[in-house]
């Protein structure tokens, strides 16, 4: 017996969850797919969750941009948005970048978003070598909760399969696709790839490796009110409580796949009070532990979105490279009018100014074997 569904969205992190939230408020139906539970196993189940503006690249802050605007739609202000708390964010950056943040403020500041100086700051002494940006409305988010928000939508409009590993995908001579589920088979004309780092077991052909976002939680002893980032020395602190902050560690691991990354040790412990301390200007400080995060990373930093063959309704979003949990609803409103139109008319072009975005720049030159099955993984 067949299952039918337009679309098939495949991982159900926070980027795949908005997709399909978004593809079922445009009128399509859609089934997602986790080889887990929501939200479980991949970058989501252990992001910070911080949704601020500014980027060094434009084209990052532009999708930033988009993003927030799309967080104002129905589907998003009724689930994603929910998980949201707005902190303010302080951005603290060397003086040679100044024209970059006032070129960013010239062109994104808004009375929806307000990007401001601050001359000085109750909490963080004000220091010559630094420039500091804040960002009032800037939030921290719940992914999980956000993602959960996003799958309940899902769960009564259309189909989430949990625990549901998909290992093969077939496509068929129209273009469609058909997934085994055990005894029967789901049919669907587009499948949309949103798998994170394990996005290669379906797409041996693309360019994407996975890296270990360490994340450490350290007790200080001085009180903290509102996330900050220090540039230069690539150093952050989200409070998580008055005494209890979330922050990175320098020591990044790379592998082909998660399961293949070193896992946290006392270089990582060393590390963190370092920053931390750092950050807090002094006073003593402990390690609680170092979580081990991850993502999937794309060579240039930019997410990979877009269809990937003319033949076949296949489509890709991953290699969100550390920054999802803000692209998430932008990527999802870019991916939903991009399907929709490849449904509605053929067309599986992309917009402008999301062109840079696509996909098939990471690709290498995809053999049948890429696409009729998900072998040739290394795992
Ligand atoms: C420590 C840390 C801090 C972060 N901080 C921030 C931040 O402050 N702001 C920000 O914007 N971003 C942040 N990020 C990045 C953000 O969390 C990620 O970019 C985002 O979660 C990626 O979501 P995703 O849906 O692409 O991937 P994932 O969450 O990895 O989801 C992919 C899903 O696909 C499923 N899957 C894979 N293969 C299959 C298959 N064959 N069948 C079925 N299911 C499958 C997996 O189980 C997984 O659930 C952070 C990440 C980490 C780790």
């Amino acid at each position: 017996m067949d299952i039918d569904y337009q679309v098939a969205v495949i991982g159900a992190g926070i980027v795949g969850a908005s997709i399909a939230a978004r593809l079922t408020s445009l009128g399509l139906t859609v089934a997602l797919l986790e080889q887990g539970s929501v939200a479980s196993l991949g970058a989501s189940a252990w992001s910070g969750g911080l949704v601020r503006l500014y980027d060094a690249d434009p084209l990052l802050m532009q999708l930033t941009a988009h993003s927030l605007q799309v967080m104002r739609s129905p589907v998003f202000a009724t689930t994603y948005t929910q998980a949201l708390r707005c902190t303010g964010v302080l951005y603290r950056a060397g003086v040679d970048q100044q024209a970059d943040l006032q070129a960013a403020i010239d062109r994104h500041a808004s009375a929806e978003y307000p990007m401001q100086w601050l001359q000085g700051h109750g909490l963080y002494a004000r220091r010559d070598d630094r420039l500091d940006l804040f960002e009032p409305n800037a939030c921290v988010g719940d992914v999980r909760q956000a993602t959960a928000r996003l799958c309940g939508v899902l769960r009564s409009q259309g189909l989430v399969l949990e625990h549901c590993q998909v290992q093969a995908i077939d496509w068929q001579a129209d273009g469609s696709a058909s997934i085994h589920l055990g005894q029967a088979r789901l049919r669907c004309r587009v499948v949309v790839l949103a798998s994170g780092a394990w996005t290669r077991r379906l797409l041996p052909a693309l360019a994407l490796e996975s890296r270990s976002i360490p994340l450490a939680r350290v007790l200080t002893e001085r009180s903290w009110s509102l996330p900050v980032i220090d540039a230069p020395s690539a150093s952050y602190a989200i409070p998580l409580s008055r005494h209890i902050v979330q922050s990175g560690c320098g020591l990044r691991d790379r592998a082909a796949w998660p399961q293949d990354l070193a896992p946290p040790d006392a270089r990582h412990y060393h590390d963190a009070l370092k920053r931390v301390t750092q950050l807090a200007g002094g006073g003593q400080a402990q390690v609680l532990d170092i979580l081990p995060g991850f993502d999937s990373y794309s060579a240039d930093g930019r997410p990979l979105l877009g269809f990937v063959d003319d033949q076949r309704g296949l489509y890709v979003a991953c290699g969100l490279s550390g920054l999802g949990f803000k692209f998430a609803p932008g990527i999802a409103d870019i991916a939903g009018r991009q399907v929709n139109r490849y449904l509605t008319t053929g067309d599986p072009g992309m917009a402008s100014p999301w062109t840079a975005l696509c996909a098939r720049r990471a690709l290498h030159r995809i053999q049948p074997a890429d696409l009729q099955q998900g072998n040739g993984h290394e795992q």
